[in-house]
């Protein structure tokens, strides 16, 4: 059974109740391990995964060589064989079992420090994946490396990953409009269709938020990326600047405070969609904040962060303009208000004559589209 974020907190306030009226019984543990992972990221950085069937409340301990995960009322895997990637600094895994206290034990091929806190993430359930706790390190410097030759057991995904694609504004609301008549809410939907239609090819399972020209409001859009249980979400727009000669695309995510001036003004604009029709935000927000927790919103900034590092560079690759300035800002963009990691992307200016007139083109809305298709490929879905 696939639980939602939503059914999760239902079925945790109704064992509150059953516990309450049950008279005291034999230890059940409430959580259960399911698999245990290990991979390499980019930087060399070793990646231990380990994914449970509830949230896990854990502890993590480093005697010499090894780290100790530490999880609490949870049981042993006794079926499980960790997948174990090559080249990563941990030799081998076991399962230590203890009254309801299960220790993960990880013996390491070199001696590292105390993973700080940001390294560490714990991650909601998505597609077929439950809770992970994912932790991820290096080797302390100045250790000599030792070669380790492992079995290789590779992990080759066993779903197909889920991409929402939101083309932003739609009905009501046109977003912004070049001075030739482009509205934003036309180019940015052609160019949504045609990515869904690359991405289904590539293998990708993907999900439009609109395919026609409708109004939905922000937070519609970001709970079909929760409802789909999607792995990535991303919002397709156009810009407008005062300054009729800015041009280039751009990647945002979201953030509480905006990067700059400008990224907040932007937010603002896009946010504005919603002015049209306020009603609905304010409960969805305040669900999504009982939700998360702040490890959990820290998890998703952090995936969000490195696919929109990727989506700038495959722009970049590919000469499409970049508007001057980083090649990721934040900004708090209430369609990317959720626990599905993704970015919005400002696919050029419609302010911009030339931009306008590029933007239109079936064959520059290709090779954004292509841009996009390199930039989910190269994101890392496997966390
Ligand atoms: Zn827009």
């Amino acid at each position: 059974m696939k639980l939602t974020r939503r059914d999760v907190l239902k079925i945790s306030g109704l064992t509150a109740v059953i516990v309450a009226v049950l008279p005291r019984m034999a230890f059940a543990a409430r959580n259960a391990l399911r698999n245990v992972r290990t991979g390499i990221q980019p930087g060399n950085k070793t990646r231990l995964v380990i994914e449970t069937s509830a949230r896990p409340s854990y502890s993590v301990s480093y005697p010499t060589n090894q780290i100790v995960v530490t999880l609490n009322n949870t049981s042993a895997n006794a079926n499980l064989a960790p997948q174990m990637a090559s080249g990563t600094l941990i030799n081998s895994i076991t399962q230590v079992q203890s009254g309801d206290t299960l220790k993960i034990i990880a013996d390491l091929a070199r001696p590292i420090n105390e993973i700080p806190r940001d390294n560490i993430m714990l991650l909601s359930p998505n597609g077929d994946n439950e809770y992970r706790l994912v932790l991820d390190f290096t080797a302390a410097s100045g250790t000599v490396a030792t070669t380790t030759t492992q079995k290789q057991t590779s992990a080759q995904p066993s779903r197909k990953y889920v991409v929402v694609i939101d083309a932003g504004h739609g009905g009501k609301d046109p977003g912004c409009i070049g001075k030739g008549g482009t509205q934003e809410k036309t180019v940015v939907l052609s160019v949504a269709k045609k990515l869904k239609n690359k991405l289904d090819s590539a293998g990708f399972q993907t999900y439009l938020t609109r395919s026609n020209d409708t109004y939905l409001k922000l937070a519609q859009r970001a709970s079909i990326g929760e409802k789909k249980h999607a792995d990535l979400f991303l919002s397709l727009h156009a810009n407008a600047n005062p300054s009729r000669s800015m041009k280039g695309f751009s990647v945002y995510t979201l953030s509480e405070k905006a990067s700059d001036e400008e990224a907040a003004k932007l937010a603002d604009a896009e946010n504005a969609a919603d002015k049209i029709d306020v009603s609905g935000f304010e409960q969805f927000d305040k669900d999504i904040r009982i939700a998360l927790s702040s490890l959990q919103q820290h998890a998703v900034a952090e995936l969000s962060v490195e696919y929109a590092n990727g989506c700038a560079s495959a722009f970049k690759r590919a000469n499409i303009t970049q508007q001057p300035g980083p090649d990721v800002r934040h900004a708090p963009f209430a369609v990317l208000r959720s626990t599905v990691p993704g970015a919005l992307i400002e696919l050029g200016h419609l302010s911009n004559a030339s931009e306008e007139k590029l933007l239109k083109t079936s064959s520059h809305q290709d090779k954004l589209v292509a841009a996009i298709v390199k930039s989910v490929k190269a994101y890392n879905f496997d966390v």
